[in-house]
């Protein structure tokens, strides 16, 4: 393989699948290159929820307010259905520690305007009445989120990009960087190498050891995290739901793979998302730990009791990125031009189109819209 493209998207996932999309569109020659098959990190384990669930709000605020904005204009954008629709989602509260967490976190969001609610545990079941409202405290509330279908999403921004010529890339994994006086040319892959005016890495948890490869010690770390999918039922949830627990600084480690945070979704046809038992790993893996079924249906039955008898079909596991500071990396690498990072967001799926367009901005046009200079990979990350 001896090819020549304006640019390269290392990765496809959510992000590398958004970028390929609007760099086609805007005329470039663009490949997308992925080391597995379409979705093969983390953007093949998750719910396809438009949630707002930064940690960091003070940078990440505009960000997601803009993204919001972008995925409600999706389907008009891909000119077909991603399985877009509305619902809610509750954050649930279970000790008064979240409960103060969740209280500032509700200021600083209507502050930016941001629907979000505390409703008490009393009111609980007037926004899901098939809550178990005896379990939680309460929760934090918002009216106004939504869900795409993941799948539905990656493959129409690929065939929307191929109309526009993208060259999709799979089973050939990047192995190197080309570098040629101080610029970065191209990419050595499996398959030979590749020549590209600009790369742009969406490599998720495997960023990191890509940037070794150049000496970079880029902070993003990986959890292993672990979910079911149960048979579909005949009954639809308002919303989806996940554990304020998410949003504590140190939550509590018992044995590796062997706990599980609520987080829980249901999926286009009915099926439940389960999740999700999750810690920090070393090599991004895809095995499943002995303890995570249990864990996970726990922590289901415990707020769902009226579905406790669903039957499981399968489960999952998969890297998912993460950097100390919650921020993403999201821009140029200063001292090797051509190389752009967009990867490690801590709520992937609402600033997907956004980030797309960003980095086809950066390239074309070395400006952005969106302020992301908080973003940078060359920045030191105090954690
Ligand atoms: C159970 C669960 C539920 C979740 N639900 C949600 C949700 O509802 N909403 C939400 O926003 N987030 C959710 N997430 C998080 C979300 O899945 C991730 O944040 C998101 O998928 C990250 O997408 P990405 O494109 O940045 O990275 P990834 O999907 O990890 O993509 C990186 C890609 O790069 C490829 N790659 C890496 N190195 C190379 C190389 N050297 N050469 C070629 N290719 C390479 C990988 O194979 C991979 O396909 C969930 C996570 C889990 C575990």
């Amino acid at each position: 393989m001896n090819k020549n493209y304006d640019a390269v998207i290392v990765g496809a996932g959510y992000i590398g699948c958004a970028v390929a999309y609007y760099l086609s569109k805007a005329g470039l020659k663009t490949a997308l290159v992925e080391q597995g098959e379409v979705a093969a990190g983390a953007s093949r384990a998750n719910y396809g929820n438009i949630q707002v669930q930064d940690t960091e709000l003070e940078y990440s605020l505009p960000m997601i307010l803009k993204g919001y904005q972008e995925c409600m204009q999706i389907e008009e954008e891909l000119d077909c259905s991603v399985n877009l629709r509305k619902l809610g989602s509750l954050l649930i509260i279970e000790n008064s520690k979240q409960w103060e967490i969740m209280s500032t976190r509700q200021e600083k969001l209507v502050a930016a305007g941001i629907r979000a609610e505390l409703v008490p545990a009393k009111h609980l079941n007037e926004i899901e009445p098939m809550i178990n409202a005896n379990e939680a405290l309460g929760a934090l509330y918002h009216p106004f989120e939504a869900q795409i279908f993941p799948f539905e999403l990656m493959w129409a921004y690929i065939h929307r990009a191929e109309e526009h010529g993208l060259e999709l890339l799979t089973n050939t994994e990047v192995t190197d960087f080309c570098i040629q006086n101080s610029r970065l040319t191209g990419v050595k892959t499996s398959q030979g190498e590749i020549d590209a005016g600009s790369v742009v890495l969406t490599t998720g948890a495997w960023t990191r050891k890509l940037g070794q490869k150049i000496g970079k010690n880029w902070e993003v770390y990986h959890v292993h995290g672990q979910s079911l999918v149960t048979e579909p039922i005949d009954y639809t949830f308002k919303n989806h739901f996940s554990s304020a627990a998410f949003f504590e600084d140190i939550q509590e480690e018992t044995t590796v793979g062997e706990s599980a945070v609520l987080a829980i979704a249901q999926a286009w046809h009915g099926n439940m998302l389960l999740g999700e038992a999750s810690f920090p790993s070393e090599e991004p893996e895809n095995y499943p730990t002995p303890g995570a079924p249990w864990a996970i249906s726990t922590q289901f039955e415990r707020f769902f009791p009226k579905f406790k008898n669903l039957r499981v079909l399968r489960g999952w596991a998969a890297p998912v990125a993460y950097t100390p500071d919650s921020l993403p990396y999201l821009g140029t690498v200063a001292d090797l031009p051509g190389l752009i990072l967009a990867t490690a967001f801590r709520s992937t799926v609402i600033v997907t189109p956004l980030t797309g367009k960003t980095v086809t901005q950066l390239i074309t046009t070395e400006k952005t819209d969106l302020d992301i200079s908080r973003f940078s990979p060359d920045r030191k990350i105090i954690s």
